[in-house]
């Protein structure tokens, strides 16, 4: 299994975006650097302010792409290292957890003919009325049932308030993700980020 980790500047962004976005959700796209063998450390992130609604946010792809070459020049293209890890985007009133749509668009990017990761992370966020941030991250990879991964501030432990649902999905969102072995593209998202991925 994957551990994910989120850097403290990371965090701080995601929760001053939503502190920012108020009911309105928001998102964008993970970069990552590979540290260890199974643990990836989301470095930075983009941040789409305009694109969602009360409960819905669709990411327009052409505006992550700058993001993301941006991201490879700084990061000497060692693709190996730092790469294009998922997607992100908030739930400022409901849970943080996927929603039965939220898998569909993921198995979408993942079976996009241009995708060539193993695997993508989906970071759901939202901010606590205390003022934390509150986070899951689930894996999906090709032909597994998409599963809740360990997530983790990097350097401090006290910053993130993760919610404790069950680790297993619910039972509509595994008839959604039956519904969707034919490929079915619900997705309202772009899945046309060109860049090269290697995990
Ligand atoms: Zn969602």
């Amino acid at each position: 299994m994957i551990e994910i980790q989120l850097t403290l500047e990371c965090a701080a962004k995601l929760l001053r975006e939503l502190r920012r976005a108020g009911t309105h959700e928001i998102g964008g796209i993970l970069v990552a650097e590979h540290v260890a063998n199974s643990i990836f450390r989301i470095v930075d992130l983009s941040v789409q302010r305009n694109g969602g609604s009360f409960s819905r946010f669709s990411r327009d792809a052409s505006l992550h792409k700058g993001f993301m070459r941006r991201f490879h020049n700084k990061t000497r293209h060692q693709y190996s290292r730092y790469n294009y890890l998922g997607e992100w985007h908030s739930h400022p009133s409901f849970p943080a957890l996927p929603s039965s749509k939220d898998i569909l668009t993921m198995c979408s990017l993942l079976t996009a003919p241009d995708q060539v990761a193993n695997f993508l992370v989906l970071l759901i966020v939202k901010r606590s009325i205390a003022g934390k941030l509150e986070a899951s991250a689930h894996a999906f990879a090709h032909g597994l049932t998409p599963i809740r991964v360990p997530l983790a501030i990097y350097g401090q432990d006290d910053a993130i308030t993760e919610i404790t649902p069950s680790t297993q999905l619910s039972l509509r969102q595994k008839l959604a993700l039956r519904a969707n072995n034919g490929h079915s593209r619900g997705s309202t998202r772009d899945a046309s980020l060109k860049q090269t991925i290697y995990w």
